[in-house]
């Protein structure tokens, strides 16, 4: 593991709800989405199921997505800026069966103000060894879905909406027209 787990997961649910946002669709169409999300990343804590929290964490994304076209020094400031007005205060805690780990909000903070926490937490691990470049755009020209390269030899090159299969069968077909012609 290159980070602490809770960086590591962190960081992924954080790109996996940015790319929620694509240019043409909306991965979050309605409240429902929203529990699947919830559930599809092990969220616990207060979960309010309504129409005002799933706007606030659609709200949240655009915000979220700059990180991954900022600069260093822009990257801190909008991190600094999440936790400042989330008032984070960093503690240990232990729930269900996780070993300790840090929340820098309460359990029954609103979700969108934890998913922004989360994701500042996350990304103060990520500046603080120098790794911002492992925030990186798919590399599928018709793709704009951001990625966390997590592995150990900065090979990521595309998201996890199936884009690597996808180049790996458009290169396959280039190499197939390129020896029939
Ligand atoms: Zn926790
Ligand atoms: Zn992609």
């Amino acid at each position: 593991m290159l980070f602490a787990h809770d960086t590591e997961c962190g960081l992924t649910v954080t790109a996996a709800l940015v790319n929620t946002a694509g240019p043409d669709r909306e991965g979050l169409p309605d409240v429902a989405a929203l529990d699947d999300f919830f559930t599809a990343h092990s969220w616990t804590g207060r979960h309010e199921h309504t129409e005002a929290e799933l706007r606030s964490v659609r709200d949240l994304r655009p915000r979220l997505r700059r990180i991954w076209h900022a600069d260093p020094d822009e990257v801190v400031a909008i991190v600094n800026g999440l936790l400042r007005e989330s008032n984070a205060l960093p503690q240990l805690i232990r729930h269900d069966d996780q070993p300790y780990h840090l929340h820098a909000v309460p359990r029954d903070a609103p979700l969108a103000i934890r998913m922004a926490v989360e994701a500042a937490m996350a990304l103060a691990d990520l500046v603080r060894s120098g790794e911002l470049s492992r925030l990186r755009i798919c590399d599928h020209p018709d793709c704009d879905n951001v990625l966390v390269d997590l592995s150990k030899n900065r090979s990521r090159r595309f998201c996890d909406a199936g884009c690597g299969n996808r180049a790996a069968v458009s290169a396959y077909r280039a190499r197939k027209a390129a020896t029939r012609s």
